[in-house]
């Protein structure tokens, strides 16, 4: 495993995020491979870590005063063994091929566990969606797609969204995908409903993780009722989670956004729940405009020079970490631990680092890694491309009911494998288990291409 380590690292030295995600996976899957020494013979883990694919482009576009800007985009075609390739399309200044690699590395475990046909990709641009107009973000998605669509199709990569990629670039992007290609398919999921989009995709991420945080509480009797949860970010993932834990019976004291994050005491209920949909969907505003309104609740800037987060360090029950990856350091880990947390259920992709895992799992609390609990949102893209493929749209308790479903089977597939390899509990040793060994028994039957 170490050889194959230093070989990743040497060969791309820069992408830190990418070797984080794989040290993880390798880890976990020690004990699979020692169980099947073909698997190092046909050099797997050789071909799980590089792309079958990496395509980057440049994005120039036009902003409302006639200046010219070039962004760089990508699309990571990551692994198409089990379907084809899907994940999101991040927009946020950050992006780079590290983080989208290790994005889309992840992405390839966590369809695996969705049990629906769908291989691993992500991509995106380094084009940053806040402060711009509609119309410059119409002009940036229509560039960006007009070289994006060559290398896109229903039954070849179909992106959705993620960070900074909502409805509305969604349908800027098909609108200029249907338009070179004059066909009406569906490339993308997260489209809007009136046109091919899927009821419950908006929520399926935050509602999922939800699904299986309960499932997890579950195992040991318990319930979200009066537990006190923290949640970070307030974009897709977190508005839903939150919705899914007060209806659960839960009450959640925090939102945040890159600037900082609200505590609001008394809980955020669904008058105030509905006024950050609007703040953030619609007025594109900032989370400290909450206190505006509520003026019971305390807005804290972020603070860069700490090394920790205070959204952590406060008395409660579970943690949802919405918003990005690391966002959770050994600090904020052992913050959560003093402060009574003892579920930690990730809605973002890996929010975790390293150091932050090993503290959840030395204290056995309950940990869910995002590649199993914020599955939800895939899977529901999945059932978006059912749906468009038969040209039916499904009603909203029939995909809420397949979604609980399939986040209740991931619940048990993580457990089953990690009892299977002697780690019974550790859902982040059975995620990758179980993944990892679908992906690469696919891989292995259709040869050596
Ligand atoms: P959104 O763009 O809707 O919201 C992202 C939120 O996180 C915003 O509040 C944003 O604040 C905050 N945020 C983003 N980057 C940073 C940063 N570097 N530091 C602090 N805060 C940050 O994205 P989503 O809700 O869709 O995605 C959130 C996470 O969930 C990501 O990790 C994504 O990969 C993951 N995910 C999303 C899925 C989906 O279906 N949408 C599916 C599975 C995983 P600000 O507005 O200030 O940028």
């Amino acid at each position: 495993m170490t050889d194959i380590l230093n070989l990743i690292k040497n060969r791309d030295p820069g992408e830190k995020e990418f070797h984080q995600a794989v040290e993880e996976v390798l880890e976990s899957v020690q004990p699979v491979l020692d169980r099947n020494p073909q698997y190092r013979q046909d050099a797997v883990l050789e071909r799980i870590t590089e792309p079958e694919r990496v395509i980057m482009f440049r994005v120039p576009w036009m902003d409302d005063q006639g200046q010219v800007h070039v962004n760089r985009a990508f699309r990571i075609q990551m692994n198409s063994a089990i379907g084809p390739y899907k994940g999101g399309l991040r927009f946020h200044p950050s992006v780079n091929l590290s983080i989208l690699k290790f994005l889309a590395f992840e992405q390839v475990f966590k369809n695996a566990l969705t049990t629906l046909s769908m291989g691993g990709g992500k991509g995106g641009s380094d084009f940053d969606p806040k402060g711009k107009s509609d119309n410059e973000v119409m002009r940036f998605c229509q560039s960006f797609m007009a070289e994006l669509f060559r290398h896109i199709g229903p039954d070849t990569d179909v992106p959705a969204g993620d960070i900074g990629v909502g409805a509305r670039e969604i349908g800027y992007l098909f609108g200029m995908y249907k338009k070179l290609r004059n066909e009406f398919t569906g490339v993308l999921t997260g489209k809007s409903l009136g046109w091919g989009g899927s009821l419950i995709r908006p929520e399926a991420t935050g509602y999922g993780s939800v699904y299986f945080a309960a499932e997890m509480l579950a195992t040991q009797n318990q319930t979200l009722e009066g537990k006190t949860c923290l949640v970070s970010g307030s974009g897709n993932v977190s508005q839903y989670t939150v919705e899914k834990i007060i209806e659960f019976g839960g009450k959640v004291v925090t939102f945040s956004d890159s600037s900082g994050y609200i505590y609001d005491e008394e809980g955020i209920d669904t008058d105030k729940l509905a006024f950050v949909k609007r703040l953030k969907n619609i007025k594109r505003g900032r989370i400290s405009e909450y206190i505006d309104k509520y003026s019971e609740a305390v807005y804290t800037e972020a603070d860069t020079s700490l090394d920790y987060n205070p959204l952590w360090n406060h008395k409660s029950d579970c943690a949802f970490p919405g918003a990005t990856e690391n966002e959770i350091n050994e600090t904020d880990a052992t913050n959560l631990m003093k402060n009574g947390v003892h579920l930690v259920c990730e809605g973002a992709n890996m929010p975790s680092t390293p150091e932050a895992i090993n503290i959840f799992l030395d204290k056995k609390i309950l940990y869910a890694p995002g590649k199993a609990s914020n599955a939800g949102g895939v899977a529901v893209s999945g059932l978006e491309m059912a749906q468009n493929s038969m040209r039916l749209n499904w009603p909203a308790d029939e995909v809420d009911r397949r979604l609980k479903m399939i986040m209740k089977n991931i619940h048990q597939t993580c457990l089953n494998a990690s009892a299977e390899y002697g780690v019974s509990g550790n859902y982040m040793a059975g995620a990758n288990i179980a993944g990892f060994t679908k992906v690469v028994n696919a891989m292995l039957d259709q040869g050596l291409v």
